[in-house]
């Protein structure tokens, strides 16, 4: 019998190779990362702005079941507009804070959210597809039978919650860590309004329930409390962790 613990363990190296082969193709013994940033996907980020990778392959390398017009049109213009979207919100903030103009902040949050989920999703998308498709690796197969009963379970789980996603968006087969596990997850559209694949480092509870008994419906009174409070030493463990510093 497999131990609990050896079986985790498993979960955990899996769910890293799982999101390396989502990320690029490579398992982690071909590429072991030096960082937690060895996620990052090859060519969507250079020299301090986002840019557009290119494909894994020809755009008629997936045909015919996906088609070069389609997926060309997909690449070059839609997700191309993620990223000249994110840059550009990017820069709008920095303009915000040197001016200490916030009348914007909503917005602008918004629009990094769903440029820069667009971005990452879709090039984690065209690393999810290979032509002729991929063998599933021993230890993703077990950590799917861990997480789901077994690797046929999961690839029904996940088909089934893109069928369902309602409207746009995405289905999304993802590492949890605070449980150590596999999580399949719908995105509906993908910016509401969090950014895929980040790693949340300091957080301001702003729901309600977190002030209203002592601050009532003076939220900034709360938000400034907080900022007296905020533990930039959790932040930057977490941050260091994060690059595996
Ligand atoms: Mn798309």
């Amino acid at each position: 019998m497999t131990s609990k613990i050896s079986r985790r363990g498993a979960i955990k190296t899996v769910g890293t190779a799982a999101l390396l082969a989502m990320a690029g193709g490579a398992s982690a013994k071909d590429k072991p990362p030096a960082t937690a940033a060895g996620l990052a996907l090859e060519g969507a980020f250079k020299d301090g702005l986002y840019t557009l990778p290119k494909l894994p392959y020809d755009y008629d390398a997936l045909e015919p079941a996906y088609e070069s017009r389609t997926l060309k049109l997909h690449h070059t213009r839609h997700h191309a507009a993620y990223v000249a979207g994110l840059n550009g919100a990017l820069e709008k903030l920095q303009a915000a804070r040197k001016s200490g103009d916030f009348a914007s902040i909503t917005a602008l949050s918004r629009a990094v959210a769903f440029h820069a989920s667009g971005h990452v999703l879709h090039t984690l998308f065209w690393n999810s597809m290979k032509p002729a498709g991929a063998r599933m690796s021993d230890d993703l197969a077990r950590a799917l039978e861990d997480g789901f009963g077994s690797a046929d379970a999961a690839r029904a789980h996940f088909a089934a919650a893109c069928n369902k996603v309602e409207g746009s968006g995405w289905g999304i087969l993802a590492y949890e860590p605070t449980g150590d596990r596999l999580l399949v997850l719908q995105a509906e559209k993908h910016e509401n309004l969090g950014v895929w694949g980040v790693v949340p480092l300091l957080v301001c509870d702003v729901w309600e329930h977190a002030y209203y008994l002592q601050y009532a419906n003076d939220r900034s009174a709360w938000v400034d409390a907080f900022m007296k409070l905020s533990n930039w030493e959790f932040a930057a463990a977490r941050h260091a962790a994060a690059r595996r510093k």
